[in-house]
């Protein structure tokens, strides 16, 4: 049997996991990084890649604007790019309610700080001639930017592992058990680790890890689907999104499309699938057309969707455990976690080693579920189920 001792074993190789990694070691901790495939495959590789600041829930403004910071600084923290791009972010309204909507969300992020420029149907012609008609308003936030998320988790991971940390993969945490002081992990391959402190950043699979301490959340696991075109001549800079939701789309130099869209549909955490129906391209690709009319007649080369943790109220948990001292929770991230991701790994390391973080986190306390909590009007628009992902049939 291996056996390790750490200060930190932090369950669950996201890109939640291997930035609290990447921080913990450069402050001298001993980490493992315990991982039941492999460092980035789940959520953290599969997304679509904004970092959009634009829109947030307002109480997490002070959390993505520090991990925009960290975004901004990749190559020198990570010594890697990973294809961070400050694309800049428009978001599009349809109607006049969907343009109120649209400037509440941009006076919540204005008095953050953040610069919005707001764009009428002029403007957006003479910047960007290949849109639809039908805009009636828009915003814009230059600092919003884009990475390719299938480069980022592995590179942070390296950068971590170069640190010190030790990174166990193909290896699933079972039982995590509180032993005086500190906490004695198993796993399904033998490998047993000793930790002072844990993090459950185990994504959609979180909640059986805080069970075993008694806590829990209303936690189900969902993805949005994902399209990607065949490249086409480089023309769009900005990721696009209508604030329906119906399209979320960015063109990467290379020149394919990558697109989005809403409602999102459930994924199978047991069977580690995320199925997107075929009638979901059909629409997928309508939306865009509406958007985008040069694009109508591109082709879609690949779907694909992720396994998601959502929550009712659409924000995550990330904080201490009220049950158990030493033990830290960071999961349900509600399909944002990749913008937040560097700046929730930095949160948690300050938690652990000094006891607090000066980024507000009150919001996000696991304590909220300790009564029911009323689903974000989001909910229901976003999702067109949550019943259990249908099984894939076998062919006979
Ligand atoms: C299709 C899609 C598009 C998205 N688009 C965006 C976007 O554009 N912008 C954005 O900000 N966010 C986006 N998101 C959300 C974002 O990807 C996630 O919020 C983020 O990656 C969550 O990271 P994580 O580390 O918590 O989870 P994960 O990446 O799921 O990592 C958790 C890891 O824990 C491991 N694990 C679970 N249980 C155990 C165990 N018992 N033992 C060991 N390991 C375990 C899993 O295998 C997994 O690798 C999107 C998500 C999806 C699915």
């Amino acid at each position: 049997m291996t056996r390790h001792a750490v200060d930190v074993a932090i369950i669950g190789g996201g890109l939640i996991g291997a930035w609290t990694a990447y921080f913990l070691a450069k402050r001298n901790q001993r980490v493992a990084l315990i991982e039941k495939g492999v460092v980035g495959a789940q959520s953290s590789g599969t997304n679509f890649g904004n970092l959009r600041l634009q829109g947030r829930f307002p109480g997490q403004y002070p959390l993505s604007l520090r991990s925009q910071a960290l975004w901004e600084d990749i190559a020198t923290l990570i010594g890697e790019r990973c294809e961070f791009e400050q694309t800049g972010h428009l978001y599009l309204a349809f109607d006049e309610k969907e343009h109120e909507k649209l400037e509440a969300y941009a006076a919540v992020s204005e008095s953050h700080g953040l610069a919005i420029e707001h764009l009428g149907p002029a403007d957006l012609r003479r910047r960007w001639p290949w849109l639809g008609d039908g805009v009636v308003g828009a915003t814009y936030s230059a600092r919003d930017a884009t990475a390719n998320p299938r480069l980022v988790t592995p590179a942070v991971a390296r950068a971590a592992k170069a640190l010190g940390v030790t990174v166990v993969e193909n290896c699933r945490v079972t039982e995590v058990a509180r032993t005086g002081d500190a906490f004695a992990l198993r796993t399904d391959t033998g490998v047993a680790i000793d930790a002072g402190h844990v993090v459950n950043a185990a994504g959609a699979w979180a909640v059986a890890i805080a069970e075993q301490f008694g806590e829990s959340a209303p936690l189900f696991p969902a993805g949005p689907p994902q399209f990607v075109t065949e490249p086409f001549p480089y023309l769009i800079e900005p990721s696009i999104q209508t604030i329906d939701g119906s399209v979320i789309m960015r063109q990467i130099p290379r020149g394919n499309v990558i697109l989005a869209g809403y409602p999102r549909s459930a994924a199978d955490p047991v069977a580690n699938r995320a199925p997107v129906p075929p009638v979901k391209t059909l629409a997928a690709m309508r939306a865009l057309a509406k958007v985008a009319p040069v694009l109508a007649s591109c082709h879609v080369i690949r779907v694909w969707s992720g396994i998601e943790g959502y929550l009712p109220d659409m924000i995550p948990v990330i904080g201490p455990s009220r049950t158990t001292p030493g033990l830290f929770h960071a999961f349900g991230f509600c399909g944002h976690g990749f913008q937040i991701g560097p700046g929730v790994g930095l949160c948690l390391s300050e938690m652990i080693l000094d006891g607090a973080t000066p980024t507000p986190l009150e919001p996000f306390s696991i304590a909220r579920f300790d009564k029911p909590v009323e689903a974000d009007e989001k909910f229901r628009r976003e999702f067109d189920s949550v019943q259990p992902a249908a099984p894939l049939q076998q062919p006979r």
